[in-house]
């Protein structure tokens, strides 16, 4: 059952003047991390049980640099919060929508992640995401 959203992933071109920006709101990083098979850096904001994570690419050829390059910054992905992300990717696909990612993979944040294909979702990229312990 997916019970809460954990993370909104926003794309920004640049991590340190999207800080500052969300700083004025009164909101603080806990941690900055480099996730190098994604060419992502990321900067996590806590906001209540939830959190937005700022995604700036670290290469052109990033995904989150072909995001910003076709559809400019802002809200990238959405993350729901799963116990088990292999059984919500299996429901899915028996359900008929298709994955960008056939396994769960590592994410941030010592997370087992897996995303959706946004064809089959309305056009909103959505992630699974599974706390690891
Ligand atoms: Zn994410």
């Amino acid at each position: 059952m997916i019970k809460r959203i954990n993370h909104i992933g926003i794309a920004v071109k640049d991590l340190d003047a999207a800080i500052d920006f969300y700083k004025k709101l009164g909101l603080e990083v806990s941690s900055t991390e480099v996730v190098e098979s994604q060419k992502v850096k990321i900067a996590f904001i806590p906001v209540g049980d939830t959190r937005l994570e700022l995604l700036a690419a670290t290469s052109e050829d990033s995904p989150i640099a072909k995001f910003i390059e076709k559809k400019g910054e802002g809200i990238q992905h959405i993350a729901f919060h799963v116990d088990d992300v292999k059984d919500h990717l299996k429901k899915a696909v028996d359900n008929g929508i298709q994955p960008i990612d056939q396994e769960p993979r590592p994410g941030a944040h010592d997370t087992l992640i897996a995303f959706l294909h946004p064809k089959y979702t309305g056009g909103v990229l959505i992630e699974f995401c599974q706390e690891q312990d």
